[in-house]
């Protein structure tokens, strides 16, 4: 179901592309090469196998939420999140736009504050040298005087 959902999604993604003719230049810059590394079929441009998403930022940011947003993807990182999208996508800045968006994402950014949280919180005892390099003092007291004493001293090496 979820395969099927994203393969329709995928075909709505081709489509907008292919309504989009705009090329940046680094792009018609590599169709003029005609190495066989970049070509054009059906209005959608290859550059190394990967489809060429033109500069739509609707487009884009569609392409961005659903490799990183879905559940079956998970808020990925930003190394994870870019190796994803180049399997099947391309354009110029695409790493730039990929920091840009999990910058951008609400739970990202959340996860993130509450690990430093985490880590804040901790407070491991050092591995101490030889004895008295710390030293806790307890003083409790007053208490009930017996034997005309009313304190208890602890003392922890
Ligand atoms: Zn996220």
């Amino acid at each position: 179901m979820i395969g099927r959902k994203t393969m329709a999604e995928e075909c709505n993604i081709i489509k907008e592309i292919q309504k989009n003719s705009t090329r940046e230049k680094e792009v018609v810059q590599a169709l003029e090469k005609q190495n066989g590394l970049t070509w054009e079929e059906d209005g959608v441009v290859y550059i190394e196998r990967r489809i060429y998403v033109p500069n739509n930022k609707r487009i884009r940011e569609e392409i961005l939420k659903e490799n990183h947003n879905l559940v079956d993807v998970g808020h990925p990182e930003q190394q994870k999140m870019l190796e994803l999208l180049k399997r099947t996508y391309w354009w110029p800045g695409l790493k730039k736009d990929v920091k840009k968006y999990i910058q951008g994402c609400f739970k990202c950014q959340q996860n993130k504050v509450q690990h430093q949280r985490k880590t804040g919180e901790l407070h491991p005892l050092e591995i101490l040298q030889g004895p008295w390099q710390e030293i806790s003092i307890n003083i409790i007291g007053p208490l009930p005087k017996l034997n005309g004493m009313d304190t208890i001293v602890v003392i922890v090496d």
